[in-house]
């Protein structure tokens, strides 16, 4: 199954980048993880869309225009040997002979890469008892709007997370509590949905949209505001989500239980809602 390195589709050990790659040396460079079910892309405009607004705040032009990429992801979907699949894309300014921070002349082609991996699902056993998760300072930087691949604060936040057993680390700044480290987060209390809004301090997640979607769908309480360190812990529910883990109970928080220490029934509810809207929208 091939991967695609700048327009070509080759082997995986044969497509190379140059160690001068400004991705490998700065971390210059963005990235989508796309889901896809039963060979279907999930939400695929919605990932263009948001690839296409981090090349903007990078200031960098897109290699591809979203029809080039529709057509490199249908690819890798058709060639890869698995039904669901996760298709990575990544994007950099691409290498230059010499090293400065400054953007590269013109002259100077990116690097734009896409490859395809099976979705690695929750198991259903998992799912049922929900995961552990700790909280840590945000040390991220200012644009975490941006899906770049300088992730080296949410790679330390994951790592705490693991090395503690737990799933995630919730990232606390200024006392409120913003994202996951590779995760939006959610809270339920007494009934009511509560997500915090898009701002700079946040990344705009496409499973985040799809659940505030589907709880407008069914008139369900939503507030869409921020949420402090304080009311975190003291959440009925607190869900994580992303295009991989979907929607995922968080059960324990620093060692405490959040609410009776079980996924609680309003996030059953919305993970249903979610498979429901994942088989409706992909069998059209
Ligand atoms: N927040 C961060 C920091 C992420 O890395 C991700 C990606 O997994 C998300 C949120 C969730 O975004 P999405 O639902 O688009 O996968």
């Amino acid at each position: 199954d091939p991967v695609y390195l700048n327009g070509r589709f080759l082997p995986l050990a044969e497509a190379g980048i140059s160690p001068l790659d400004r991705g490998f040396l700065y971390g210059d460079g963005v990235y989508e993880v796309i889901p896809v079910y039963s060979r279907r892309a999930f939400r695929i405009d919605e990932h263009l869309q948001r690839l296409q607004a981090t090349l903007d705040g990078i200031q960098m032009a897109n290699p591809l225009s979203a029809e080039a990429w529709q057509a490199v992801v249908l690819k890798l979907i058709e060639t890869a040997p698995w039904d669901d699949q996760s298709i990575y894309l990544q994007v950099t300014r691409g290498a230059d002979d010499k090293r400065d921070h400054a953007f590269p002349p013109a002259s100077v082609p990116p690097t734009a890469f896409a490859f395809s991996s099976p979705l690695v699902t929750t198991p259903a056993a998992v799912r049922a008892k929900g995961v552990a998760a700790i909280t840590v300072p945000d040390l991220r930087w200012s644009r975490c709007d941006l899906k770049v691949v300088s992730l080296l604060a949410n790679v330390l936040a994951r790592q705490q997370a693991v090395a503690q057993g737990c799933a995630e680390a919730l990232l606390i700044r200024d006392g409120l509590m913003k994202e996951g480290a590779a995760s939006n987060i959610f809270i339920v209390k007494d009934g009511v949905l509560i997500a915090p809004p898009k701002t700079h301090l946040m990344l705009p997640g496409i499973t985040y949209d799809v659940i505030l979607e589907l709880a407008t769908a069914h008139q369900q309480p939503l507030a869409v505001r921020e949420i402090t360190e304080t009311e975190l812990r003291a959440a009925d529910e607190v869900w994580m989500t992303s295009s991989t883990k979907e929607i995922l109970a968080i059960t324990t928080l620093d060692g405490n239980p959040i609410g009776n220490g079980r996924p609680g029934p309003y996030g059953e509810q919305m993970w249903q809602w979610y498979q429901d809207f994942k088989n409706t929208v992909m069998r059209k």
